[in-house]
C-alpha cells in the first residue's frame, strides 16, 4: 500500500488514524473530516477486536481503497459484524 489511512493490531490495543488524507479538499467542509475521522476510528477499533474487513460496502469495516470509499460507508456495523463483536465480548 502507499498510504493508510489508519492501521490497527487485530486482534490488539494499539491502533493510530491520520488526518493528512481524510481532510476535504474545500475548507468549507469540516463536517465531513469528522465523519470520516469517526469512520475510520471506529473501522480501526473493530479490527482491535478482530473484526476482519467486509464485503459490504455500506459496513464500516469494508475497506476504505480511497476516501471515496469512506464516504460511502456509514458509521456502523452491519449485522454480521455486530453478531461477530457480540460473540467476541
Ligand atoms: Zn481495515
Ligand atoms: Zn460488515
Amino acid at each position: 500500500m502507499n498510504f493508510v489511512f489508519g492501521e490497527a493490531r487485530s486482534p490488539g490495543a494499539a491502533a493510530v488514524i491520520s488526518t493528512y488524507r481524510l481532510k476535504p479538499r474545500k475548507p468549507n467542509e469540516p463536517d465531513l473530516l469528522e465523519s470520516r475521522l469517526l469512520k475510520e476510528a471506529v473501522h480501526e477499533i473493530g479490527h482491535m477486536t478482530g473484526l476482519k474487513h467486509c464485503a459490504r460496502v455500506e459496513c464500516v469495516m469494508h475497506f476504505s481503497e480511497r476516501l471515496s470509499d469512506t464516504d460511502l460507508k456509514s458509521p456502523n456495523f452491519c449485522d454480521d459484524c455486530r453478531s461477530h463483536l457480540r460473540v467476541s465480548y
